[in-house]
Protein backbone atom coordinates (compact mmCIF):
# COMPACT_ATOMS: atom_id res chain seq x y z
CA UNK A 1 0.00 0.00 0.00
CA UNK A 2 1.25 3.44 -0.70
CA UNK A 3 1.38 6.56 1.31
CA UNK A 4 -1.81 8.19 1.64
CA UNK A 5 -3.30 5.76 -0.76
CA UNK A 6 -6.73 7.27 -0.20
CA UNK A 7 -5.51 11.14 -0.03
CA UNK A 8 -6.88 12.86 -3.18
CA UNK A 9 -3.99 15.36 -2.57
CA UNK A 10 -1.51 12.34 -2.44
CA UNK A 11 -3.02 11.03 -6.12
CA UNK A 12 -2.97 14.90 -7.11
CA UNK A 13 0.92 15.22 -5.93
CA UNK A 14 1.42 11.70 -7.24
CA UNK A 15 0.36 12.77 -11.14
CA UNK A 16 2.25 16.26 -11.17
CA UNK A 17 5.30 13.89 -9.63
CA UNK A 18 5.13 11.08 -12.53
CA UNK A 19 4.48 13.99 -15.44
CA UNK A 20 7.38 15.49 -14.30
CA UNK A 21 9.86 12.79 -13.87
CA UNK A 22 8.81 11.88 -17.24
CA UNK A 23 10.32 14.76 -18.90
CA UNK A 24 14.28 14.56 -19.87
CA UNK A 25 15.63 16.67 -16.99
CA UNK A 26 17.81 19.41 -18.06
CA UNK A 27 20.43 21.49 -16.06
CA UNK A 28 20.07 24.87 -15.01
CA UNK A 29 22.90 27.21 -16.42
CA UNK A 30 22.68 31.14 -16.51
CA UNK A 31 18.99 31.17 -16.04
CA UNK A 32 17.99 28.51 -18.91
CA UNK A 33 17.33 24.78 -18.81
CA UNK A 34 20.20 23.28 -21.00
CA UNK A 35 20.54 19.24 -21.96
CA UNK A 36 24.17 17.97 -21.36
CA UNK A 37 26.65 18.69 -24.45
CA UNK A 38 26.14 16.29 -27.27
CA UNK A 39 22.74 15.39 -24.80
CA UNK A 40 24.81 12.67 -22.60
CA UNK A 41 22.14 11.68 -19.98
CA UNK A 42 22.29 8.99 -16.76
CA UNK A 43 19.33 7.48 -15.22
CA UNK A 44 17.84 7.85 -12.15
CA UNK A 45 16.82 4.59 -9.74
CA UNK A 46 14.23 4.70 -7.01
CA UNK A 47 16.38 2.14 -4.61
CA UNK A 48 13.32 0.25 -3.29
CA UNK A 49 12.86 -1.27 -6.36
CA UNK A 50 15.65 -0.79 -8.44
CA UNK A 51 13.65 0.59 -11.53
CA UNK A 52 14.43 3.37 -13.32
CA UNK A 53 12.35 6.39 -12.45
CA UNK A 54 14.29 9.36 -14.31
CA UNK A 55 16.86 10.34 -16.64
CA UNK A 56 19.14 13.48 -15.78
CA UNK A 57 21.76 15.41 -18.12
CA UNK A 58 25.14 14.11 -17.58
CA UNK A 59 27.03 17.43 -17.63
CA UNK A 60 30.52 17.84 -18.94
CA UNK A 61 33.07 20.09 -18.37
CA UNK A 62 32.23 21.93 -21.32
CA UNK A 63 28.51 22.25 -19.53
CA UNK A 64 30.56 23.01 -15.99
CA UNK A 65 32.20 25.81 -18.03
CA UNK A 66 29.45 27.26 -19.33
CA UNK A 67 27.82 27.36 -15.38
CA UNK A 68 31.11 28.84 -13.95
CA UNK A 69 30.89 31.52 -16.59
CA UNK A 70 27.46 32.42 -15.81
CA UNK A 71 28.31 32.32 -11.97
CA UNK A 72 31.53 34.34 -12.73
CA UNK A 73 29.61 36.70 -14.72
CA UNK A 74 26.60 37.27 -12.60
CA UNK A 75 29.40 37.33 -9.26
CA UNK A 76 31.50 40.49 -11.37
CA UNK A 77 29.17 42.26 -12.88
CA UNK A 78 25.87 40.95 -12.20
CA UNK A 79 23.47 42.23 -9.78
CA UNK A 80 24.37 39.53 -6.55
CA UNK A 81 27.56 40.82 -4.94
CA UNK A 82 26.15 44.37 -4.78
CA UNK A 83 22.56 43.84 -4.22
CA UNK A 84 21.31 45.08 -0.96
CA UNK A 85 21.41 42.57 1.98
CA UNK A 86 17.72 43.05 2.46
CA UNK A 87 17.04 41.84 -0.96
CA UNK A 88 19.04 38.86 -0.59
CA UNK A 89 17.01 37.89 2.12
CA UNK A 90 14.21 38.83 0.62
CA UNK A 91 14.42 35.85 -2.26
CA UNK A 92 15.88 33.62 0.32
CA UNK A 93 12.71 33.76 2.45
CA UNK A 94 10.68 34.02 -1.07
CA UNK A 95 12.74 30.73 -1.83
CA UNK A 96 11.59 28.93 1.34
CA UNK A 97 7.86 30.12 0.95
CA UNK A 98 7.79 27.96 -2.14
CA UNK A 99 9.34 24.91 -0.60
CA UNK A 100 6.52 25.33 1.42
CA UNK A 101 4.30 25.43 -0.67
CA UNK A 102 5.46 22.21 -2.77
CA UNK A 103 6.66 20.23 0.19
CA UNK A 104 4.04 17.62 -0.66
CA UNK A 105 5.81 17.01 -4.13
CA UNK A 106 9.68 17.84 -2.95
CA UNK A 107 8.96 15.13 -0.27
CA UNK A 108 7.59 12.67 -2.83
CA UNK A 109 10.47 13.31 -5.31
CA UNK A 110 13.03 12.66 -2.23
CA UNK A 111 11.45 9.51 -1.37
CA UNK A 112 11.39 8.08 -4.92
CA UNK A 113 14.87 9.04 -4.97
CA UNK A 114 15.76 7.58 -1.77
CA UNK A 115 13.69 5.19 -0.45
CA UNK A 116 13.50 7.57 2.73
CA UNK A 117 10.40 7.30 4.47
CA UNK A 118 7.63 9.74 3.07
CA UNK A 119 6.66 11.52 6.33
CA UNK A 120 10.37 11.91 7.51
CA UNK A 121 11.03 13.65 3.81
CA UNK A 122 8.12 15.92 4.45
CA UNK A 123 8.38 16.46 8.16
CA UNK A 124 12.35 16.88 8.05
CA UNK A 125 13.62 16.94 5.01
CA UNK A 126 11.59 19.15 3.65
CA UNK A 127 10.98 21.38 6.75
CA UNK A 128 14.67 21.62 7.03
CA UNK A 129 15.32 23.08 3.83
CA UNK A 130 13.10 25.75 4.51
CA UNK A 131 14.33 26.71 7.88
CA UNK A 132 17.81 26.83 6.82
CA UNK A 133 17.00 29.34 3.95
CA UNK A 134 15.26 31.24 6.64
CA UNK A 135 17.80 31.10 9.00
CA UNK A 136 20.43 32.46 6.60
CA UNK A 137 18.55 34.70 5.02
CA UNK A 138 18.30 36.53 8.96
CA UNK A 139 21.89 36.55 8.84
CA UNK A 140 22.16 38.62 5.27
CA UNK A 141 21.39 41.70 7.09
CA UNK A 142 23.19 41.24 10.43
CA UNK A 143 26.26 39.51 9.07
CA UNK A 144 28.95 42.70 9.83
CA UNK A 145 32.43 43.23 10.15
CA UNK A 146 33.81 45.03 13.25
CA UNK A 147 35.99 48.28 13.94
CA UNK A 148 39.01 47.29 16.22
CA UNK A 149 40.94 49.19 19.07
CA UNK A 150 44.55 49.54 17.06
CA UNK A 151 47.48 51.14 19.06
CA UNK A 152 49.27 52.50 16.30
CA UNK A 153 50.59 56.14 16.59
CA UNK A 154 48.33 58.71 15.91
CA UNK A 155 44.31 58.34 15.27
CA UNK A 156 42.83 55.66 13.63
CA UNK A 157 39.88 54.65 12.00
CA UNK A 158 40.32 50.47 11.87
CA UNK A 159 37.72 48.21 10.93
CA UNK A 160 37.01 45.09 9.19
CA UNK A 161 34.67 43.94 6.09
CA UNK A 162 33.27 40.58 5.37
CA UNK A 163 33.56 40.22 1.50
CA UNK A 164 31.89 37.28 -0.66
CA UNK A 165 34.09 35.14 -1.66
CA UNK A 166 32.82 34.73 -5.29
CA UNK A 167 31.72 31.86 -7.15
CA UNK A 168 31.18 28.86 -5.26
CA UNK A 169 31.37 25.29 -6.56
CA UNK A 170 28.81 23.12 -3.73
CA UNK A 171 29.36 19.32 -4.16
CA UNK A 172 26.69 17.54 -2.34
CA UNK A 173 26.28 13.57 -1.58
CA UNK A 174 22.95 11.63 -1.87
CA UNK A 175 22.40 10.73 1.40
CA UNK A 176 19.86 13.95 2.27
CA UNK A 177 20.09 15.32 -1.07
CA UNK A 178 17.51 18.72 -0.74
CA UNK A 179 18.70 19.49 2.84
CA UNK A 180 22.79 19.27 2.25
CA UNK A 181 22.27 21.25 -0.82
CA UNK A 182 20.32 23.89 0.73
CA UNK A 183 22.71 23.87 3.95
CA UNK A 184 25.26 25.31 0.93
CA UNK A 185 23.05 27.44 -0.89
CA UNK A 186 21.79 29.29 1.43
CA UNK A 187 24.65 30.67 3.50
CA UNK A 188 26.20 31.10 0.06
CA UNK A 189 23.70 33.20 -1.39
CA UNK A 190 23.10 35.06 2.38
CA UNK A 191 26.36 36.61 2.05
CA UNK A 192 26.94 37.64 -1.79
CA UNK A 193 28.08 34.57 -3.46
CA UNK A 194 27.06 33.10 -6.74
CA UNK A 195 27.05 29.28 -6.92
CA UNK A 196 27.30 26.34 -9.19
CA UNK A 197 25.46 23.11 -7.33
CA UNK A 198 26.60 19.47 -8.55
CA UNK A 199 24.29 16.96 -6.83
CA UNK A 200 25.24 13.37 -6.51
CA UNK A 201 24.69 11.66 -9.90
CA UNK A 202 22.54 9.07 -7.98
CA UNK A 203 20.29 11.75 -6.35
CA UNK A 204 19.64 14.74 -8.58
CA UNK A 205 16.17 15.21 -8.29
CA UNK A 206 14.99 17.48 -5.57
CA UNK A 207 18.35 19.65 -6.51
CA UNK A 208 16.58 20.54 -9.74
CA UNK A 209 12.82 20.66 -8.93
CA UNK A 210 14.91 23.51 -6.47
CA UNK A 211 16.25 24.78 -9.29
CA UNK A 212 12.95 25.28 -11.02
CA UNK A 213 11.86 27.04 -7.30
CA UNK A 214 14.70 29.24 -7.42
CA UNK A 215 13.89 30.52 -11.11
CA UNK A 216 10.05 31.53 -10.28
CA UNK A 217 11.46 33.21 -6.69
CA UNK A 218 13.04 35.33 -9.22
CA UNK A 219 17.06 34.83 -8.46
CA UNK A 220 18.97 36.71 -11.21
CA UNK A 221 20.21 34.72 -13.90
CA UNK A 222 23.56 32.93 -13.46
CA UNK A 223 23.54 33.22 -9.58
CA UNK A 224 22.66 29.65 -9.16
CA UNK A 225 23.21 27.51 -11.38
CA UNK A 226 22.55 23.58 -11.06
CA UNK A 227 24.62 20.93 -13.00
CA UNK A 228 23.77 17.51 -12.79
CA UNK A 229 26.85 14.55 -13.87
CA UNK A 230 29.13 12.27 -12.26
CA UNK A 231 31.91 12.91 -9.76
CA UNK A 232 34.45 12.48 -11.77
CA UNK A 233 33.29 13.87 -15.34
CA UNK A 234 31.34 16.83 -13.80
CA UNK A 235 32.26 16.88 -10.17
CA UNK A 236 36.00 16.58 -11.09
CA UNK A 237 35.88 19.30 -14.09
CA UNK A 238 34.09 21.98 -11.12
CA UNK A 239 36.48 21.26 -8.66
CA UNK A 240 39.78 22.02 -11.66
CA UNK A 241 37.92 25.02 -12.75
CA UNK A 242 40.17 28.12 -12.23
CA UNK A 243 36.91 30.40 -12.40
CA UNK A 244 35.70 28.70 -8.85
CA UNK A 245 36.84 30.23 -6.01
CA UNK A 246 35.65 28.17 -3.11
CA UNK A 247 34.84 24.52 -3.22
CA UNK A 248 32.18 23.42 -0.59
CA UNK A 249 32.33 19.79 -0.37
CA UNK A 250 30.19 17.49 1.41
CA UNK A 251 31.04 13.20 0.95
CA UNK A 252 33.25 10.66 1.96
CA UNK A 253 36.84 11.36 3.03
CA UNK A 254 38.46 9.63 -0.05
CA UNK A 255 37.16 12.04 -1.96
CA UNK A 256 37.80 14.88 -0.18
CA UNK A 257 40.97 14.17 -0.25
CA UNK A 258 41.25 14.52 -4.37
CA UNK A 259 39.29 17.46 -4.06
CA UNK A 260 42.16 19.27 -1.85
CA UNK A 261 44.69 17.92 -4.45
CA UNK A 262 42.27 20.04 -7.23
CA UNK A 263 41.69 22.77 -5.48
CA UNK A 264 45.56 23.53 -5.10
CA UNK A 265 45.98 24.80 -8.84
CA UNK A 266 44.46 28.44 -7.83
CA UNK A 267 44.31 27.87 -4.16
CA UNK A 268 40.82 27.65 -3.74
CA UNK A 269 39.37 27.67 -0.66
CA UNK A 270 37.47 24.52 0.50
CA UNK A 271 36.15 23.42 3.37
CA UNK A 272 34.75 19.92 3.39
CA UNK A 273 32.32 17.83 5.66
CA UNK A 274 33.32 14.44 5.47
CA UNK A 275 32.82 11.21 6.90
CA UNK A 276 32.72 9.91 11.09
CA UNK A 277 32.63 6.77 13.26
CA UNK A 278 31.18 8.18 16.01
CA UNK A 279 30.87 6.88 19.62
CA UNK A 280 28.09 6.86 22.15
CA UNK A 281 28.66 6.51 25.59
CA UNK A 282 26.12 4.73 28.17
CA UNK A 283 26.57 5.24 31.31
CA UNK A 284 24.86 2.59 34.08
CA UNK A 285 23.22 5.93 35.81
CA UNK A 286 21.40 6.70 32.61
CA UNK A 287 17.99 7.41 31.59
CA UNK A 288 18.49 3.86 30.10
CA UNK A 289 15.08 3.87 28.51
CA UNK A 290 15.78 7.45 26.55
CA UNK A 291 18.89 6.66 25.60
CA UNK A 292 17.87 2.85 24.24
CA UNK A 293 15.27 4.82 21.75
CA UNK A 294 18.25 7.28 20.95
CA UNK A 295 20.87 4.86 20.09
CA UNK A 296 18.45 2.95 17.63
CA UNK A 297 17.78 6.02 16.09
CA UNK A 298 20.77 7.14 15.97
CA UNK A 299 22.29 4.44 13.42
CA UNK A 300 18.81 3.07 11.95
CA UNK A 301 17.71 6.92 10.81
CA UNK A 302 17.86 7.24 7.18
CA UNK A 303 19.18 3.66 7.33
CA UNK A 304 22.21 4.54 9.08
CA UNK A 305 23.35 6.77 5.88
CA UNK A 306 24.28 9.77 8.08
CA UNK A 307 27.92 11.17 8.69
CA UNK A 308 27.08 11.79 12.35
CA UNK A 309 25.55 8.26 13.07
CA UNK A 310 26.23 6.64 16.59
CA UNK A 311 27.81 3.90 15.30
CA UNK A 312 30.39 2.80 17.53
CA UNK A 313 28.45 2.16 21.02
CA UNK A 314 30.29 1.62 24.37
CA UNK A 315 27.97 0.46 27.06
CA UNK A 316 28.93 -0.02 30.98
CA UNK A 317 29.13 -3.53 31.65
CA UNK A 318 26.33 -3.65 34.66
CA UNK A 319 23.67 -2.35 31.84
CA UNK A 320 25.07 -3.72 28.42
CA UNK A 321 22.99 -6.58 28.24
CA UNK A 322 20.17 -4.17 29.05
CA UNK A 323 20.88 -1.68 26.50
CA UNK A 324 22.09 -4.11 23.77
CA UNK A 325 18.92 -6.55 23.88
CA UNK A 326 17.08 -3.59 24.22
CA UNK A 327 18.41 -1.91 20.93
CA UNK A 328 18.17 -5.47 18.94
CA UNK A 329 14.75 -5.25 20.51
CA UNK A 330 14.11 -1.96 18.58
CA UNK A 331 15.65 -3.28 15.59
CA UNK A 332 13.72 -6.13 14.97
CA UNK A 333 10.54 -4.12 15.31
CA UNK A 334 11.30 -1.31 13.07
CA UNK A 335 9.34 -1.97 9.85
CA UNK A 336 11.52 -1.68 6.90
CA UNK A 337 10.02 -1.09 3.20
CA UNK A 338 9.88 1.43 0.81
CA UNK A 339 9.65 5.18 1.87
CA UNK A 340 5.86 5.09 -0.17
CA UNK A 341 4.64 2.58 1.91
CA UNK A 342 2.16 3.71 4.39
CA UNK A 343 3.78 2.06 7.93
CA UNK A 344 7.76 2.17 6.96
CA UNK A 345 10.27 3.53 9.08
CA UNK A 346 13.44 2.56 7.38
CA UNK A 347 13.93 2.90 3.61
CA UNK A 348 16.78 0.93 1.63
CA UNK A 349 19.72 1.57 0.89
CA UNK A 350 21.08 4.28 -1.50
CA UNK A 351 22.00 1.55 -4.07
CA UNK A 352 23.18 -1.97 -5.13
CA UNK A 353 26.98 -1.15 -4.55
CA UNK A 354 26.37 0.05 -1.16
CA UNK A 355 23.79 -2.80 -0.35
CA UNK A 356 26.93 -5.09 -1.26
CA UNK A 357 29.23 -3.03 1.02
CA UNK A 358 26.81 -2.74 4.01
CA UNK A 359 26.72 -6.45 3.84
CA UNK A 360 30.39 -6.75 3.34
CA UNK A 361 31.00 -4.97 6.41
CA UNK A 362 28.31 -7.55 8.82
CA UNK A 363 30.24 -10.75 6.96
CA UNK A 364 34.26 -9.53 7.29
CA UNK A 365 32.84 -8.75 11.30
CA UNK A 366 31.73 -12.15 11.40
CA UNK A 367 34.68 -13.49 10.30
CA UNK A 368 36.68 -11.67 12.62
CA UNK A 369 34.45 -13.40 15.31
CA UNK A 370 31.66 -10.93 16.20
CA UNK A 371 28.25 -11.85 16.52
CA UNK A 372 24.70 -10.39 15.21
CA UNK A 373 22.07 -9.46 18.17
CA UNK A 374 20.06 -8.49 15.81
CA UNK A 375 19.47 -8.08 11.93
CA UNK A 376 22.44 -8.67 9.47
CA UNK A 377 20.72 -10.03 6.05
CA UNK A 378 19.11 -8.55 2.73
CA UNK A 379 15.65 -8.00 2.63
CA UNK A 380 14.52 -11.04 0.02
CA UNK A 381 12.64 -8.56 -2.00
CA UNK A 382 13.72 -6.17 -4.73
CA UNK A 383 15.27 -3.03 -4.03
CA UNK A 384 18.42 -2.50 -1.97
CA UNK A 385 17.39 -3.49 1.86
CA UNK A 386 19.62 -4.42 4.46
CA UNK A 387 17.87 -5.07 7.79
CA UNK A 388 18.68 -3.25 10.78
CA UNK A 389 21.80 -4.70 12.57
CA UNK A 390 23.26 -4.75 15.93
CA UNK A 391 26.37 -6.61 16.66
CA UNK A 392 27.98 -7.55 19.37
CA UNK A 393 31.59 -9.06 19.95
CA UNK A 394 32.97 -6.41 18.59
CA UNK A 395 36.74 -5.17 19.12
CA UNK A 396 38.51 -2.00 18.14
CA UNK A 397 41.11 -3.42 15.35
CA UNK A 398 37.65 -4.99 13.74
CA UNK A 399 37.08 -3.18 10.09
CA UNK A 400 33.62 -2.73 11.03
CA UNK A 401 34.40 -0.77 14.24
CA UNK A 402 37.40 0.95 12.60
CA UNK A 403 35.86 2.15 8.92
CA UNK A 404 32.34 4.50 8.16
CA UNK A 405 29.84 1.71 6.78
CA UNK A 406 27.02 4.02 6.29
CA UNK A 407 24.70 1.50 7.13
CA UNK A 408 22.12 0.45 9.73
CA UNK A 409 25.02 -1.39 11.75
CA UNK A 410 25.53 -0.84 15.04
CA UNK A 411 29.02 -2.20 16.77
CA UNK A 412 29.02 -2.49 20.34
CA UNK A 413 31.73 -2.78 23.09
CA UNK A 414 31.74 -2.88 27.02
CA UNK A 415 33.32 -0.52 29.42
CA UNK A 416 34.40 -0.88 33.53
CA UNK A 417 35.68 1.66 35.71
CA UNK A 418 37.94 2.90 33.66
CA UNK A 419 38.64 6.17 33.57
CA UNK A 420 37.42 9.28 31.61
CA UNK A 421 41.00 9.62 30.15
CA UNK A 422 40.85 6.09 29.39
CA UNK A 423 37.12 6.21 27.81
CA UNK A 424 38.40 9.43 26.10
CA UNK A 425 41.05 7.22 24.45
CA UNK A 426 38.57 4.97 23.31
CA UNK A 427 36.13 6.95 21.66
CA UNK A 428 39.55 8.99 20.01
CA UNK A 429 40.85 5.61 18.79
CA UNK A 430 40.01 6.75 15.18
CA UNK A 431 40.63 8.56 12.30
CA UNK A 432 37.54 11.02 12.44
CA UNK A 433 35.81 13.29 14.94
CA UNK A 434 32.63 14.28 13.86
CA UNK A 435 30.32 13.63 16.59
CA UNK A 436 29.21 11.76 19.59
CA UNK A 437 26.88 11.61 22.57
CA UNK A 438 27.09 10.85 26.25
CA UNK A 439 24.27 9.62 28.29
CA UNK A 440 24.80 9.65 31.75
CA UNK A 441 22.69 11.58 35.17
CA UNK A 442 26.41 12.51 36.76
CA UNK A 443 26.69 15.77 34.49
CA UNK A 444 30.21 16.95 35.60
CA UNK A 445 31.51 13.41 34.13
CA UNK A 446 29.40 14.20 30.82
CA UNK A 447 30.69 17.71 30.75
CA UNK A 448 34.53 16.87 31.60
CA UNK A 449 34.19 13.52 28.55
CA UNK A 450 32.99 16.38 26.53
CA UNK A 451 36.15 18.24 26.68
CA UNK A 452 38.41 15.20 26.46
CA UNK A 453 36.64 13.44 23.02
CA UNK A 454 38.03 14.79 19.74
CA UNK A 455 35.29 15.58 17.66
CA UNK A 456 33.02 18.79 16.57
CA UNK A 457 30.00 17.77 18.21
CA UNK A 458 28.88 16.53 21.36
CA UNK A 459 25.42 15.66 22.58
CA UNK A 460 24.85 14.81 26.15
CA UNK A 461 21.64 12.90 26.66
CA UNK A 462 20.59 13.23 23.51
CA UNK A 463 21.32 12.47 20.03
CA UNK A 464 21.42 14.43 16.82
CA UNK A 465 19.93 17.58 17.87
CA UNK A 466 21.10 19.55 15.07
CA UNK A 467 19.96 23.53 14.74
CA UNK A 468 21.29 25.66 12.64
CA UNK A 469 22.85 27.95 15.28
CA UNK A 470 25.35 25.06 16.33
CA UNK A 471 28.50 24.72 13.82
CA UNK A 472 28.44 21.75 12.64
CA UNK A 473 31.79 19.70 11.37
CA UNK A 474 34.76 17.29 11.83
CA UNK A 475 37.89 17.42 13.70
CA UNK A 476 40.95 15.39 12.04
CA UNK A 477 39.57 13.10 8.54
CA UNK A 478 35.68 14.37 9.53
CA UNK A 479 36.72 17.56 7.73
CA UNK A 480 37.70 21.32 7.24
CA UNK A 481 35.45 24.35 8.44
CA UNK A 482 32.15 24.47 9.54
CA UNK A 483 28.24 24.84 8.32
CA UNK A 484 25.84 26.53 10.29
CA UNK A 485 25.58 29.81 12.82
CA UNK A 486 27.98 32.63 12.09
CA UNK A 487 30.73 30.37 10.99
CA UNK A 488 29.14 29.24 8.52
CA UNK A 489 28.45 32.27 6.43
CA UNK A 490 31.93 33.26 7.89
CA UNK A 491 33.50 30.48 4.95
CA UNK A 492 31.75 32.09 2.07
CA UNK A 493 33.48 35.08 3.08
CA UNK A 494 37.37 36.77 2.55
CA UNK A 495 37.88 39.05 5.92
CA UNK A 496 39.56 42.33 4.62
CA UNK A 497 41.39 45.14 7.08
CA UNK A 498 40.78 48.85 6.31
CA UNK A 499 42.42 51.05 8.62
CA UNK A 500 42.51 55.01 8.20
CA UNK A 501 44.92 57.50 9.47
CA UNK A 502 42.47 60.34 10.79
CA UNK A 503 45.33 62.81 11.34
CA UNK A 504 46.27 62.52 7.57
P1 LIG B 1 31.15 10.73 -2.47
O1 LIG B 1 32.37 11.33 -1.88
O2 LIG B 1 31.28 9.55 -3.32
O3 LIG B 1 30.36 11.80 -3.36
C1 LIG B 1 29.96 13.06 -2.87
C2 LIG B 1 29.82 14.02 -4.04
O4 LIG B 1 31.09 14.20 -4.64
C3 LIG B 1 28.89 13.54 -5.15
O5 LIG B 1 28.19 14.65 -5.67
C4 LIG B 1 29.85 13.02 -6.19
O6 LIG B 1 29.34 13.08 -7.50
C5 LIG B 1 31.01 13.99 -6.04
N1 LIG B 1 32.32 13.51 -6.51
C6 LIG B 1 32.77 12.23 -6.58
N2 LIG B 1 34.03 12.22 -7.09
C7 LIG B 1 34.37 13.51 -7.32
C8 LIG B 1 35.55 14.14 -7.82
N3 LIG B 1 36.62 13.45 -8.19
N4 LIG B 1 35.56 15.48 -7.91
C9 LIG B 1 34.50 16.21 -7.52
N5 LIG B 1 33.37 15.67 -7.06
C10 LIG B 1 33.30 14.33 -6.95
O7 LIG B 1 30.22 10.51 -1.21
P2 LIG B 1 28.82 9.80 -1.17
O8 LIG B 1 29.00 8.34 -1.26
O9 LIG B 1 27.91 10.49 -2.15
O10 LIG B 1 28.30 10.21 0.29
C11 LIG B 1 28.57 9.48 1.43
C12 LIG B 1 29.69 10.11 2.23
O11 LIG B 1 29.36 11.47 2.55
C13 LIG B 1 29.93 9.42 3.56
O12 LIG B 1 31.30 9.25 3.77
C14 LIG B 1 29.39 10.43 4.58
O13 LIG B 1 29.96 10.35 5.85
C15 LIG B 1 29.66 11.73 3.91
N6 LIG B 1 28.78 12.75 4.46
C16 LIG B 1 29.30 13.68 5.31
C17 LIG B 1 28.47 14.64 5.88
C18 LIG B 1 29.01 15.69 6.82
O14 LIG B 1 28.32 16.69 7.02
N7 LIG B 1 30.19 15.53 7.39
C19 LIG B 1 27.11 14.65 5.58
C20 LIG B 1 26.61 13.67 4.71
C21 LIG B 1 27.46 12.72 4.15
Amino acid sequence: MTAHSNDQNFAQVRASVDAWLARPLQMLIDGRWQAAHQEAHHDVIDPSTGRVIARAAAGTAHDVDLAVRAARRAFDSGPWSTARPAERAKLLWRLADLLDQHADELALLETLNTGKPLKIARAFDVAHAAECLRYNAGWATKFNGETRPVSLPGEWHAYTLREPIGVAALIVPWNVPLPMAVSKIAPALAVGCTVVLKPAELTPLTALRLAQLIKQAGFPPGVVNVVTGLGGEAGQALVDHPGVDKISFTGSTAVGKKILASAAGNLKRVSLELGGKSPVFVFADADLERAIDAVARGIFANSGQVCAAGSRLFVQRAVFERVVSGVAERARKLRVGAGIEQDTEMGPLISAQQQRRVLDYIDGAGSEGAQIAAGGRALQRDGYFVEPTVLVNTTPTMRAVREEIFGPVLTTQIFDDDTLDQLATRANDTDYGLSSSIWTRDISNAHRLARRIRAGNVRINAAGALDFAMPFGGFKQSGWGRENGREGLEAYTELKSVAVDLSA
